[in-house]
C-alpha cells in the first residue's frame, strides 16, 4: 500500500477527468487526478458515488472504482452507458479537463485481505465491475488465494475487459476465468445461454471454509443465482453482494 494521503470526502468534490479510454461499444474507463501523493482511502470494493446534475436537478450513483487499490495520483471509474440512463450518460458525456462532482469512498461489499483462500465472482454484464479492483488487488498483491470467474453476457462484444482476464487466466495458475453468453457466436466453446446450477457447480470453488463468493449483474440474476447458490450449499454469509 502506498505511504501518503488518504483522500475520503463526506461532499461532493470536483475530480478532474484526466483521460478516458473505450472498453466495449459502451462501456469505457474514465481516469480522474489526484494529488500525486493521494490515494483513495477504500479497500477493493468499495465504492464513490457520483453526483451529476442533470435537467436542473441533483442526482447520484454509487461506482466502485476499477484501479488497484492504493494507486496515487488516479483513480478509474468504469462505466457502462445505458442509453437512458441518467448518471453513466452524464459521466459518457465528459470530456477530459472537465470535473466531475464525487464523493466517497464509502464502505461497500469489499474483499479484506486473509478473509478466504478460494473466491468466486460471479458477474452479469456491468456487475464485474465491483468485482475488478478486487481481482486486480489480489493478483498484483499475489495473494494465496484462487479466484474463479464466471462472467454472464449477452454477446462477445459485451464483455468488459475480456483480454486482461484471459491473460490472468495465461499467466496465473490461480486465476481461473469462464465465459457464458446468452447469443454465443459459432464455434463458442465455453457457457450458453443462462448461469446454471451445474455450471456454477464445474467452474466455482466448492463450498467451505476460505470459500467466499461475490455475486454482482442484473437484479434478476442476482435474486435467481442467490437462491442457487444456497441450495449448492454456500453459506448466506459467504455470498457477498457488493
Ligand atoms: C455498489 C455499486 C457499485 C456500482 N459500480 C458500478 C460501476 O463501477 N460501473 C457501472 O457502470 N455501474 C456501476 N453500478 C451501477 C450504477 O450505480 C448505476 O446504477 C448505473 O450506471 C445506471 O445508472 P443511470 O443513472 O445511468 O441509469 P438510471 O437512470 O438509473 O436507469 C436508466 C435505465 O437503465 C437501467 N439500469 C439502471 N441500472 C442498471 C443496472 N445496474 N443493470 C441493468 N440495467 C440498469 C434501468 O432499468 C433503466 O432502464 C454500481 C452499482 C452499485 C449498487
Amino acid at each position: 500500500m502506498a505511504e501518503g494521503v488518504r483522500i475520503r470526502t463526506k461532499t461532493p468534490t470536483p475530480y478532474f477527468l484526466s483521460a478516458r479510454r473505450p472498453e466495449t461499444h459502451d462501456t469505457a474507463t474514465f481516469r480522474f487526478a489526484l494529488p500525486a501523493d493521494a490515494t483513495l482511502d477504500m479497500l477493493p470494493g468499495d465504492y464513490v458515488t457520483v453526483h451529476a446534475t442533470v435537467n436542473g436537478k441533483t442526482v447520484k450513483r454509487p461506482y466502485t472504482p476499477s484501479s488497484l487499490v492504493g494507486t496515487t495520483g488516479w483513480f478509474e471509474l468504469t462505466v457502462k452507458r445505458y442509453a437512458t440512463g441518467l448518471v453513466s450518460t452524464y459521466v459518457h458525456d465528459r470530456r477530459v479537463g472537465e470535473t466531475v462532482e464525487i464523493s466517497g469512498p464509502h464502505t461497500g461489499g469489499h474483499w479484506v485481505d486473509g478473509m478466504a483462500t478460494r473466491v468466486g465472482f460471479i458477474a452479469g454484464g456491468s456487475g464485474i465491475t465491483p468485482m475488478v479492483s478486487i481481482i486486480r488487488w489480489i493478483l498484483a498483491k499475489r495473494l494465496p488465494v484462487e479466484q474463479w470467474l464466471v462472467f454472464a453476457n449477452k454477446t462477445e462484444a459485451d464483455i468488459i475487459l475480456r483480454e486482461e482476464f484471459e491473460r490472468a487466466a495465461r499467466e496465473h495458475p490461480t486465476f481461473h476465468c469462464y465465459h457464458v453468453l446468452g447469443q454465443p457466436p459459432a464455434g463458442w466453446s465455453m457457457g450458453v445461454g443462462r448461469v446454471t446450477p451445474d455450471l456454477l457447480r464445474a467452474h466455482l470453488p466448492p463450498p467451505g471454509p476460505g470459500t467466499v463468493l461475490f455475486l454482482c449483474g442484473p437484479p434478476p440474476m442476482v435474486d435467481a443465482l442467490e437462491g442457487t447458490l444456497k441450495a449448492l450449499g454456500y453459506p448466506e454469509q459467504a455470498i457477498i453482494l457488493p
